[in-house]
């Protein structure tokens, strides 16, 4: 619990950042302190919501599911796959749009990072709608991957993030408002 809480007192809270009315939490103060990175990866590595044994490989999303991501693979013994904003990767790559509050985002892999039938855990710091996830989870499957679940650091109240992922074992270290 003290180590909970001292995770927990390193999240910081800003209002109306990125735009007026977003509550955005920040995950930077975490990777900024020896102590509070080393407690999270640790949380990270026993919250798991698949065994080890389940996945062979780990897709992060740009930019902070690409903090944490390589550095739990690597505890795991897992690769490190990019998922990246469209127009970063060389080709060849698959590419998934989804809707944003306003307008569209693509993300991109790059084809050959996924084998056929390679068992995918998806990561990133945090699910609010779903959706970046949900773009993930198609584009991993387009590729020929399995994905066999997901792990975020924190997950927002509310917003049914995770159940609009579609069954997928998934967990979060923390929820927050
Ligand atoms: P979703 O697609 O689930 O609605 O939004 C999640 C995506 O937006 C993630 O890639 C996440 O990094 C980013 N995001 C949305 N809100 C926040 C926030 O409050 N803090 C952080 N760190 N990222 C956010």
């Amino acid at each position: 619990a003290k180590d909970a809480d001292y995770l927990i007192s390193l999240m910081r809270a800003i209002p109306d950042f990125p735009k007026e009315g977003i509550l955005f939490r920040d995950i930077m103060p975490v990777f900024a302190d020896a102590r509070g990175m080393a407690i999270l990866m640790d949380a990270l590595v026993s919250n798991l919501s698949i065994p080890n044994d389940d996945f062979d490989a780990i897709a992060g999303l740009e930019a902070r599911g690409f903090l944490f991501g390589p550095i739990l693979a690597e505890r795991l013994g897992k690769g490190f796959i990019a998922v990246r904003k469209a127009g970063k990767l060389p080709p060849p790559t698959a590419k998934q749009s989804y809707a944003l509050e306003y307008g569209e985002a693509t993300i991109e892999i790059e084809r050959n990072a996924i084998r056929e039938g390679e068992r995918i855990l998806i990561v990133d710091d945090l699910i609010a709608t779903g959706g970046s996830a949900g773009a993930a989870r198609d584009l991993v499957i387009s590729c020929g991957g399995v994905v066999t679940g997901f792990s975020f650091i924190v997950e927002l109240a509310g917003l049914d993030g995770i159940q609009s992922l579609g069954g997928y074992p998934a967990s979060s270290l923390l929820t927050m408002p």
